[in-house]
């Protein structure tokens, strides 16, 4: 299969910098209000502060993949001097705790990068951090390329009109005993 190349775009995270304002998550729900900008409710942002301020902890951490079943995670991280929990990390939207589930629905959460368009030049909630916790970056990656159905019908129409309907249901058929 052949390489393509793909802009990932990601968020890096500096924990020193994040004071727990919650602008990110205010400006996140916003945006995915309905209407766009028409409430907001940070338990539908998707990114979520862990914060304890008395112990000076300030984690943002960014909805990703919805989890069908909890993990068995339940180990401790200490980082400078402050202490986290595995959960703490985890992006996943799971049955073991609240966040990143839509209040109204339970539906999952999913940071989409503030999909819009015209494109934002930034993640919003990247604009929003006045104290620069959140970087935004692109990088290109090599991954293969991904085969679309209509590529494998195209593919499919050519072999019948170049061998016939019948031997191609043939070959399939006797591949699919070998496999
Ligand atoms: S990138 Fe956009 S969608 Fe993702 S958490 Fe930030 S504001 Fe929300
Ligand atoms: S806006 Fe920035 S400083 Fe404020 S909580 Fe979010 S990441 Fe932290």
């Amino acid at each position: 299969m052949s390489k393509v190349k793909k802009k990932v775009k990601t968020i890096k995270i500096d924990l020193d910098k994040c004071n727990g304002c919650r602008a990110c998550e205010v400006v996140c729900s916003a945006f995915h209000a309905k209407p766009k900008y028409s409430s907001n409710n940070p338990a539908r942002s998707r990114i979520r502060l862990i914060r304890d301020p008395l112990k000076d902890v300030y984690l943002p951490v960014y909805a990703g993949e919805y989890a069908a079943a909890e993990c068995m995670g339940r180990g401790k991280y200490v980082i400078d001097g402050k202490e986290y929990s595995e959960c703490d990390f985890c992006r996943a939207s799971c049955p073991s705790r609240d966040v990143f589930k839509e209040p109204d629905s339970g539906l999952p959460l999913k940071c989409d990068m503030c999909e819009d368009d015209p494109a934002q030049e930034k993640p919003l909630c990247v604009q929003w951090c006045l104290n620069d916790a959140l970087t935004y970056e692109e990088r290109e990656e090599e991954v293969e390329e991904e085969v679309k159905p209509g590529d494998v019908e195209a593919g499919l129409e050519s072999m019948v009109d170049k061998y016939g309907l019948q031997k191609v249901i043939d070959t399939v058929a006797r591949m699919a005993k070998k496999s």
